[in-house]
């Protein structure tokens, strides 16, 4: 099997299916088999388990001389930008291959992807249904076999979401562990790219290859980061997992909590326990993020003004015209309602009342987090509260989608690792469950050796 095989392979998958999923924004189709002819002549590396392998990437993450869109108008002509993201250049490094630029909602403000501003992506299990978001496109093209890996990025849950509703395995990192470096800001305090696979194994090879220290981005962490094969699959034996009953309670389908005892049941008979406990202030997550994101967003996305570059206008008549119609025509309706709300709860007079108290409540959740973590290594419940839902049914109703995350959202305000894995099927609908494994800081490895386990 040669590199030009596997490259192949995926352009022929896309044929296939890629009119009913719209998993991509764009494709790499000539680089892409060049660079496999490539690889194929002048490198031997049988040691390398990331070599040749066709990889998608999600399009808020910047790549050199190809269209970076962010699935935004905005960026609709953004057709050459000038260096690669720091976690492009780790795969390089690493000899994949890059295959596309992948859908997502605009600037990845979303939990469906149909925020976009080119598509709406379709879930592989059922193409009536939403593949989740923001990063649908990277987790409907692996459980779609479009590309063998990609990444996304998760702010409040992008990564996770979509991966339990398509069936896929992914992970969030602890923030600070993979550099930000070229991936268009949303919400820097909360950001974080993640991989998408469809196995455990592989998601561990593939962070080990984007994770690290980065003088680019000062928020990197310098860890060490340890060899995640090396306890991949040392067992879940003695293992102490805690299930907050806030995520088993009201709101949560049955069949979703069903799926968490099955699984729950599963771990116990590997050697494993698990005990209740409390996220007390888990209530206030999903306020807490909005106001949060929403005000970082806002800041950095007062870059698009028409004038570095991005969208221009062409009926304005003077400067302040131009910012306001550049940004008019090309901002989408939930990246407008972002903005606006995080400009204002920012603003003198509401930040005491908004922006700060969201910082405080803020740490109260971390907090809870760290309490549980002095007695126990994983927490444990579902992805979602429910399996993907239909297209259009929730797009209307912000705060409905909103509240869709309500079981990641505190993992990016505590800055905690989490990783969500297919968990079964829905006996109705036959879409995947995911149960969602969070870890300590930096502590990826236990999160990777428990998600093992129970594969
Ligand atoms: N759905 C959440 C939002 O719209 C999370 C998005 C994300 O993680 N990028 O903000």
């Amino acid at each position: 099997l040669t590199v030009t095989d596997l490259v192949q392979a995926s352009y022929d998958q896309i044929d296939r299916v890629e009119d009913k999923l719209k998993s991509f924004i764009s494709l790499n189709k000539e680089a892409a088999l060049e660079k496999a002819k490539q690889l194929d002549q002048e490198t031997n590396e049988t040691n390398n388990p990331l070599f040749g392998i066709p990889i998608g990437l999600k399009d808020n993450i910047v790549t050199k001389g190809i269209k970076t869109t962010g699935a935004s108008k905005m960026l609709s002509n953004f057709d050459d930008p000038l260096y690669d993201a720091t976690v492009v250049e780790k795969l390089n490094e690493a000899n994949t291959v890059m295959i596309g630029k992948l859908n997502m909602d605009e600037f990845a403000m979303g939990s469906s992807t149909e925020n976009s501003a080119f598509s709406t992506t379709h879930n592989p299990w059922n193409i009536d249904y939403v593949p989740g978001g923001s990063s649908g496109g990277s987790a409907a093209a692996v459980a779609g076999r479009e590309v063998f890996f990609s990444l996304g990025s998760d702010t409040g849950g992008s990564i996770r979401g979509p991966s339990s509703y398509c069936g896929v395995v992914g992970l969030k990192p602890t923030y600070g562990l993979v550099s930000r470096f070229g991936v268009i800001a949303f919400a820097s305090s909360l950001d974080q790219v993640g991989t998408i696979t469809k196995t455990v194994e592989d998601n561990a090879h593939l962070l080990q290859a984007i994770a690290g220290h980065d003088p680019m981005d000062q928020t990197t962490v310098k860890v060490e980061i340890p060899d995640y094969q090396a306890t991949l699959k040392d067992g879940v034996k003695g293992m102490k997992i805690a299930v907050p009953k806030e995520y088993l309670a009201e709101g949560i389908s049955d069949e979703v909590r069903q799926s968490v005892m099955d699984a729950l049941k599963v771990y116990e008979d590997l050697g494993a326990t698990w005990e209740e406990v409390s996220l007390p202030h888990s209530k206030y997550a999903v306020p807490t993020y909005y106001i949060i994101s929403s005000g970082e967003a806002s800041a950095n996305l007062a870059r698009f003004d028409g004038i570095r570059y991005g969208h221009r206008s062409e009926k304005a008549t003077n400067m302040i015209d131009l910012f306001k119609k550049s940004r008019s025509e090309a901002f989408g309706p939930e990246v407008k309602r972002r903005i606006m709300f995080g400009t204002l709860t920012q603003s003198a007079g509401y930040y005491e009342d908004y922006y700060k108290k969201a910082q405080q409540a803020r740490r109260l959740i971390k907090a809870d987090f760290d309490k549980i973590f002095e007695e126990y290594d994983v927490v444990m419940g579902p992805t979602t509260p429910t399996t993907a839902f239909k297209i259009g049914e929730k797009i209307e109703d912000a705060l409905t989608m909103y509240a869709n995350d309500l079981l990641t959202i505190p993992v990016n305000l505590a800055g905690v690792p989490a990783i969500s894995i297919p968990s079964g099927y829905s006996k109705d609908t036959g879409l995947p469950f995911g149960l969602q494994i969070i870890g300590k800081h930096f502590d990826e490895a236990t999160v990777f050796r428990a998600a093992y386990a129970f594969e």
